[in-house]
C-alpha cells in the first residue's frame, strides 16, 4: 500500500498552503478512514498519523477495538441520530458535526456520565444553504451556539462545513470565508469559549481550505483511495 507516500504528499499540500495562507494558522490533519479497514488505519499511524474521522457508529466502534493498543485520537464526523449519542459520547474525542440542540443537549447528558473530560464539538453549519444538506442555517447559528455553550461536558471548539461541491477555487474560498467569518463572530459572542477550531476542508478542495483559515482539514480519498459504493 501507499498509504505512507499518500500521507507525505497530503503533508506537503497542506504545509504548502498553510504558507501561503494570510491567517498563519496552524492546520491539522484529519485522516478519513470511513469504510476502509483497521489495517490501513494502522498503516497510516505507523506514518505518523493520529487523528482519525469516521462517520459510521458500528463500523468505528469495531475499528476502535481492534487498534486499542494505538493512542489515537477519534473525531465523530457522521450524521448524529439521537438514539446514538450516548455511544458516541463515549467512544469518541470529538464530534464535528452537531448541527441541533437536541443532538448536543444529549451528548452532554452522556458524556457526563463518562465522567471523562468534555467532548469536544464543531457545530455543523450549512454555509452554501442547499436546503437538502444538514447543517445549521448561518442565521441559526447564534442562538445554538449560545445554548451549546452553556452545556459543561462539551467544550465548544468551533465550526464545520461540508460546502456544495464545486471545482471553482474562488468559490470555494468564497464559502470557506463565510465559515471563517462566522467564527470571528462567535469568538466576539462568546468569548469564554475555547474557539479555536475551523474544520473545513477535504481531499478536493483543502487547499482552498486552509488559505480561508481551515485548521483542521478532514481528507479521505487522497489518503486512503478512493472509496467503493
Ligand atoms: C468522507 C468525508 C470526508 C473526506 O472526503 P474526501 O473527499 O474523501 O477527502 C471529509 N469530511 C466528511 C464529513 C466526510 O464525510
Amino acid at each position: 500500500m501507499t498509504i505512507a507516500n499518500n500521507l507525505r504528499s497530503v503533508r506537503q499540500q497542506i504545509a504548502k498552503a498553510a504558507v501561503a495562507s494570510p491567517h498563519q494558522q496552524q492546520v491539522k490533519l484529519l485522516a478519513v478512514s470511513k469504510t476502509k479497514p483497521a489495517e490501513l488505519i494502522r498503516d497510516a499511524y505507523e506514518a505518523g498519523q493520529t487523528e482519525f474521522g469516521e462517520n459510521y457508529l458500528q463500523e468505528a466502534i469495531d475499528k476502535q477495538q481492534s487498534l486499542q493498543d494505538l493512542p489515537l485520537i477519534w473525531h465523530f464526523i457522521g450524521p448524529i441520530q439521537s438514539n446514538k449519542t450516548k455511544p458516541i459520547a463515549q467512544h469518541f474525542d470529538w464530534v464535528h458535526s452537531v448541527d441541533r440542540l437536541k443532538i448536543a443537549t444529549r451528548l452532554n447528558e452522556a458524556r457526563a456520565e463518562t465522567a471523562a473530560s468534555p467532548l469536544n464539538i464543531c457545530l455543523q453549519v450549512n454555509i452554501s444553504s442547499e436546503a437538502s444538506k444538514s447543517g445549521v442555517s448561518l442565521n441559526e447559528l447564534a442562538d445554538l451556539a449560545n445554548a451549546t455553550s452553556r452545556l459543561p461536558y462539551l467544550s465548544l471548539r468551533g465550526l464545520m462545513t461540508i460546502p456544495a461541491p464545486t471545482n471553482d477555487h474562488a468559490e470555494q474560498r468564497a464559502n470557506f470565508a463565510r465559515l471563517f467569518n462566522a467564527l470571528h463572530k462567535l469568538q466576539r459572542q462568546l468569548p469564554t469559549q475555547p474557539l479555536d477550531t475551523l474544520s473545513m476542508g477535504m481531499s478536493n478542495d483543502l487547499e482552498a481550505a486552509i488559505l480561508e483559515g481551515a485548521t483542521y482539514v478532514r481528507v479521505g480519498t487522497a489518503i486512503f483511495g478512493a472509496r467503493s459504493q
